[in-house]
């Protein structure tokens, strides 16, 4: 399979009784003539660049309707991959639009397309660089409206202009390190502390960025958010009333423990597991014990734990239990429930956070932007960025080379050993930006889409 193959693929979602219309997308040398030879249009109809024609698809026998059909011709360079690109409209559904595309890829010199393949192409041809292209990918998988508009923030090429500035700035610096390893004595002395500063601050500005990514991912993610608190202090209400606020988009999460009450919500446009744990309390039985080492599994893994009390009651041994057996490092809030009734007594060291009352709705408000604050969503309205796994792995290997330097630096060694840290970062970053692309990246990045972006 050689990249000059026409491919075709079915470019959106496809389901039984379902959609408007569907659209086949070819790209490559052959997907004018494969369309021409697919399709007819009646009339005098134009097969230029940039248009839409009219017409039916036929059926092998050249004379059967398959579907009503647009065609949309975008010809090299202009298109989404850079190559010749033609689009047939067909209607929703499923029958149709899969038979159109079996009488495409009937045709000479067009095949099917490997999943991202036409996004992989779009980089290829420098139409695409790859943080935007994973973009579009984090745009389409978007569960919420904060993960679109930080999908959006990333195809309008932020990470790509902060990857690439850094990666600009330490090219500079390793073209002055080189020269003075060939022309050492031609050339004005190095300064090594400025060139030094010059590269911790790019590390500085990447730990930021990763600083900031991480803020995004976890909003791209969604929160993990663990309910806690002994009997009868109201946790099912406040779920239930929490749950009732926005509709959830997804309900149903592979690989969740099934043994935990899990729901989804939406909090502020951020995707929230709310993870009820009721079950971690001391028991003899061993298969209470199981769900109690997960709910302990669960606890560890939140972003945030609410420790829920009934401030009616006051405080308890009970209560006061539950707050020792919190995971060391997830942060908690203590919410105080019942905020109607008088509150009962509080010992002098416990504050709650924030008092509500999950019956009548008081103080919820409150707690959602705590809640976002603990875990550190509130302060991403202005960040506008997210680094995927792939991506904060290369930024980290660029920023601990960077680090290196400095004992480089320390020791005194000779210019080369310099390069050798700031060459390995200057790689780190180009294959964030796909500036070095290699096969390996490129397969690490295309193997996540699927077939027809
Ligand atoms: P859980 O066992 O922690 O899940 O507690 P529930 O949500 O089942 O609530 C236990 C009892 O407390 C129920 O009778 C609720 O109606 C009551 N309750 C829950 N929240 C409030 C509240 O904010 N105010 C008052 N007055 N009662 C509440």
């Amino acid at each position: 399979m050689t990249s000059t193959d026409t491919i075709a693929a079915i470019a959106t979602a496809v389901s039984p009784g379902e959609g408007g219309i569907a659209v086949i997308r070819l790209s490559g040398a052959q997907a004018q003539a494969a369309v021409r030879a697919v399709v007819r249009t009646p009339g005098q109809q134009l097969w230029a660049s940039h248009r839409v024609l009219y017409g039916h698809a036929l059926a092998a026998d050249g004379v059967q309707h398959l579907d009503e059909v647009l065609v949309l011709v975008m010809l090299a360079p202009r298109s989404f991959t850079g190559e010749d690109v033609v689009e047939i409209h067909c209607h929703g559904g499923v029958i149709a639009v899969q038979q159109v595309l079996d009488r495409v890829l009937d045709q000479p010199g067009v095949r099917r397309a490997l999943p991202g393949e036409f996004s992989q192409r779009a980089v290829l041809n420098g139409r695409l660089d790859l943080t935007r292209a994973e973009a579009i990918s984090d745009l389409v998988a978007a569960r919420s409206r904060r993960a679109a508009e930080l999908a959006m923030a990333g195809l309008d090429g932020g990470l790509q202009r902060h990857i690439s500035a850094a990666r600009e700035r330490l090219l500079d610096q390793l073209t002055e390190l080189e020269a003075r390893v060939d022309f050492e004595e031609d050339l004005p002395p190095l300064d090594g502390s400025a060139l030094l500063a010059e590269l911790q601050a790019v590390g500085v500005a990447l730990r930021q960025l990763l600083a900031d990514g991480r803020r995004g991912e976890a909003l791209r993610q969604g929160l993990r958010v663990a309910l806690i608190g002994r009997p009868n202090v109201g946790k099912s209400s406040l779920l239930n009333r929490l749950s009732r606020r926005e509709r959830a988009i997804v309900t149903d999460l592979p690989g969740t423990t099934r043994d935990l009450l899990e729901s989804e919500i939406v909090l502020e446009g951020v995707p929230i597991t709310l993870l009820d744990t009721a079950g971690i309390r001391a028991t003899a039985d061993a298969v209470e014990q199981m769900g109690i080492a997960r709910s302990e599994q669960a606890l560890a893994s939140a972003d945030v734990v609410l420790l829920v009390v009934d401030g009616h009651a006051g405080w308890t041994d009970e209560d006061a239990a539950l707050l020792e057996r919190l995971p060391e490092g997830v942060p908690h809030l203590i919410v105080a429930n019942k905020g109607d009734c008088p509150a009962g007594p509080m010992p002098d060291t416990i504050e709650p956070d924030v008092t509500i009352s999950a019956l009548h709705g008081d103080g919820e408000e409150a707690l959602i932007q705590r809640l976002l604050q603990r875990c550190g969503a509130a302060e991403t309205g202005g960040v506008v960025l997210s680094l995927n796994q792939r991506q904060r792995d290369l930024a980290l290997r660029a920023a601990e080379a960077l680090d290196r330097s400095r004992e480089v630096a320390a020791q005194e060694l000779p210019w080369d050993f310099w390069t050798i840290d700031l060459r390995e970062a200057i790689r780190a970053l180009g294959e964030i930006t796909g500036e070095e692309l290699t096969e390996a990246v490129l397969d690490r990045v295309f193997s996540r889409f699927c077939i027809g972006k």
